[in-house]
């Protein structure tokens, strides 16, 4: 196929760069690309334009000195636990961790030497005890799912750096636009990029990052050797997604604050979980780590239970059941069927995941028809 020539001018949108592999005019070239003497691209799972320029962008976003774009969130996370841990290492997790999270830390890295203290973080003995295990790597979420308990990074950070542990921090939920957990102290930060990230519900991809060049050298050489690249397409969906990154968080914070305050009144709620509000646990956390915005999710608890839920969802069309979250629409999911279906029982009452918890990931939609949606779906009498 035969070059296109542009002249003097240049797409406005970044071009989509499909290409597997690059061809080279003579081997003097590909020996100057393999040097990096001079810029360019090999093969796509190395690196590709779109990863580059998406992880640039990123990068910025999390104040990272670097970027590493994955195949998914969970790609992300593989990707900095092998290349930073070796056999016999110790990891200290938060208990609350997403679900896939903590399969990957509890059953498939004990294969490979690598065992995992899961913690309370609230229990400031539990968490001392294990950090005196000498864990190489501490990981917690900003925001945990679905109760949306906050992670005192900074604090956190302090007690990693005193015995020689790394701090990663899964920043998913809160992403960039509320916290910017390397400027708080941590080592490494993972996004699952599926979410608010790229924003509608469209691509799967992640991130992980970082601030070290060590550390850097290690992780672009593991993704590639291991095969997590992400792909140009979802690169370039992601790249044009993040372009409004900041209006759709600050949109969905308002959005979900006026929600939450106005649920919490509602007779057939029976509780409200949302970082904005004074009656959070973390609420005074929230304001010092967040930016301002508290974030687009919110969890609450239908009096009713189950069937409560069931009458909710055919009641109203407009918030589905849907098990993700950070689109364009408002969703909902159901902790008890999904992300929390094998917990132990006692585990989920203590936490209040109850079976009529719902978690909302508030989209773009205007208030009135959120509170319509609610009205419809919350009209029922054997509540
Ligand atoms: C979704 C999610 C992940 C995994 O991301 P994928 O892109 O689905 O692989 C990891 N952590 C959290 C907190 C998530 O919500």
């Amino acid at each position: 196929m035969s070059e296109i020539e542009l002249g003097p001018t240049r797409p406005l949108v970044p071009p989509l760069y499909c290409s597997a592999v690059y061809s080279f005019p003579d081997l003097d070239a590909l020996e100057a690309v393999y040097r990096g003497q001079v810029s360019g691209f090999v093969y796509a799972r190395d690196a590709h334009p779109n990863a580059v320029s998406l992880a640039r962008s990123l990068a910025s976003w999390e104040s990272a000195k670097w970027c590493m774009v994955t195949a998914s969130g969970m790609a992300a996370l593989a990707l900095t636990l092998m290349a930073l841990l070796r056999a016999g290492d110790v990891v200290v997790a938060s208990r609350r961790l997403y679900g896939r999270t903590l399969q990957l830390l509890t059953e498939e890295l004990p294969r490979w030497q690598v065992h995992t203290y899961l913690v309370d973080l609230d229990d400031t003995a539990a968490l001392a005890a294990a950090l005196a295990r000498r864990p190489r790597l501490v990981l917690v979420e900003t925001l945990s799912n679905p109760t949306l308990r906050l992670a005192d990074i900074p604090r956190l950070a302090q007690l990693c750096h005193e015995v020689g542990a790394h701090l990663l921090v899964d920043n998913t939920f809160a992403t960039p636009v509320l916290c910017q957990p390397l400027r708080l102290g941590a080592d490494f930060v993972v996004e699952s990029l599926t979410k608010m990230l790229a924003g509608h519900s469209d691509v799967t991809l992640g991130a992980a990052f970082g601030r070290e060049d060590e550390a850097w050298e290690r992780l672009r050489r593991v993704c590639t050797i291991f095969g997590w690249t992400g792909n140009p397409f979802d690169c370039w969906l992601a790249e044009r997604g993040l372009q409004t990154l900041a209006v759709r968080m600050q949109q969905a914070s308002r959005t979900a604050q006026a929600l939450a305050d106005w649920l919490a009144q509602h007779p057939r709620i029976r509780r409200v979980i949302y970082p904005g509000r004074p009656d959070h646990p973390d609420h005074d956390l929230a304001r010092r780590l967040f930016s301002g915005n508290y974030g687009n999710m919110l969890s609450i608890e239908l009096a009713g239970g189950r069937e409560a839920v069931n009458q909710f969802l055919r009641r109203q069309d407009k918030i589905v059941l849907a098990p993700s979250l950070g689109d364009v629409r408002t969703i909902c999911t159901h902790p008890a069927s999904t992300s929390h279906r094998y917990a132990p029982p006692e585990e989920n009452a203590r936490e209040g995941i109850t079976d009529g918890l719902l978690r909302i990931s508030v989209g773009l939609e205007p208030l009135e028809e959120l509170q319509e949606a609610f009205r419809r779906g919350l009209d029922f009498a054997d509540a």
